[in-house]
């Protein structure tokens, strides 16, 4: 099995290579950030619960992503592998994914960061937010709380996979079709 992390800060790219990715390597993709934005739609007691969060630029607390993670993963028994993108984004979430993962018998094969400037960043979702109208999108105080959460909470997830000796950087910047190529060369010399 190949199990990958997407990791990056918002707008880095994750959920558009994801997609690429799990056609070329037949994987579940595995978005938290959009079981939540279903959840919302579909009005259920945890979307309202994730979009209070959300909409302020805020991680949802821990312990309702890390079930709602499990219970996706659990949807999709016998298959190659899977992408997390989005997830996880603490180190508390990274040692329960560690943890669930090993029940499974499975591990994390390998966690690939997209790297991209701040200032291209900000740019990115301000345009994703006119185009796909998410809140969180449209207002530069609510993006820069993410960053202020990413750098936190999230960025500490570097030195964690790191030192499991599973942690790459893939430059983010440049056309979308050679950040795949980047991504697919990363994973074929290593899987
Ligand atoms: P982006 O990476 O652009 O921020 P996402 O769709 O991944 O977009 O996430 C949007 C929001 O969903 C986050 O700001 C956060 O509120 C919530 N969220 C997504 N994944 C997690 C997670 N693993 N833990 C806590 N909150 C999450």
């Amino acid at each position: 099995m190949i199990n990958l992390i997407l990791f990056g800060k918002p707008g880095s790219g994750k959920g558009t290579q994801a997609e690429f990715i799990k056609n070329k390597y037949d994987l579940i993709h595995i978005s938290t950030g959009d079981v939540f934005r279903y959840n919302i739609s579909m009005q259920t007691e945890l979307g309202l619960l994730a979009k209070s969060y959300m909409d302020k630029g805020e991680l949802v607390p821990d312990n309702v992503t890390i079930k709602m993670l499990e219970a996706e993963v659990s949807k999709s028994p016998n298959v190659n592998g899977f992408i997390f993108d989005g997830f996880p984004r603490t180190t508390i979430q990274a040692e329960m994914l560690d943890k669930f993962l090993k029940n499974k018998d499975l591990e994390i094969s390998m966690t690939i960061a997209l790297e991209v400037d701040e200032d291209i960043l900000i740019e990115r979702l301000i345009n994703r937010g006119k185009e796909s109208g998410r809140v969180d999108d449209q207002d530069k105080s609510k993006i820069q709380n993410r960053f202020e959460e990413y750098n936190k909470k999230t960025s500490k997830l570097i030195e964690y996979y790191n030192n499991q000796g599973k942690f790459y950087i893939v430059e983010g910047l440049g056309e979308i079709n050679d950040i795949t190529k980047r991504i697919y060369n990363l994973i074929d010399s290593k899987i």
